[in-house]
């Protein structure tokens, strides 16, 4: 039986990470707010996940990085089983909302796309993408880092036509 039914006309939303819109999620207990994604949340366009959290890693939590098909925190202990459940999760919410795109955070073990930390916890970036954009773009969603998107939408509104119309 399906317990998490959203209902009828909810379909269609973009997911976001929780973070960008302003949730206090980050690995430190932080967030990584961006206006423009938290008013799409406000709207009612948008949708937040935090795979971390669905996957059942606490708030505030260890920072971890991909190693290869691993998941590891700064401690040394494997978190890719809750990595992978997190990103099955946001899958979920993706196909329950109808989402054809997804704005995630740039550089997180979960939610980075393109670039994410190397694994050795010492600031550097490796190509790769996060457990959740992976998995995301795997399945056919749309993947974009909140620069892209907000570079997408200045795009948009730089080349809105300006000129009058042909008479
Ligand atoms: Fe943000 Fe994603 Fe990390 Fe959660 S898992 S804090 S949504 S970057």
């Amino acid at each position: 039986m399906e317990e998490h039914n959203p209902g009828p006309g909810r379909k269609g939303k973009i997911l976001v990470s929780a973070c960008l819109a302003g949730e206090y999620c980050r690995w430190d207990g932080g967030t990584n707010l961006v206006p423009e994604i938290k008013s799409l949340v406000d709207s009612g366009n948008a949708v937040v996940v935090c795979p971390e959290e669905l996957g059942g890693l606490p708030t505030p939590r260890l920072p971890s990085e991909r190693i290869g098909g691993r998941v590891v925190s700064s401690d040394g202990r494997d978190v890719t089983a809750e990595f992978r459940y997190g990103a099955e999760e946001a899958l979920w919410v993706c196909k329950e909302e109808g989402c054809r795109l997804a704005i995630l955070k740039a550089k997180s073990p979960s939610c980075g796309k393109g670039i994410i930390h190397n694994g050795l916890f010492d600031g550097g970036l490796v190509q790769g993408d996060g457990v959740t954009a992976q998995l995301l773009m795997e399945s056919g969603i749309a993947v974009m880092t909140e620069q892209e998107w907000l570079d997408s939408q200045a795009a948009s509104s730089s080349a809105a036509p300006n000129d009058p119309p042909c008479s």
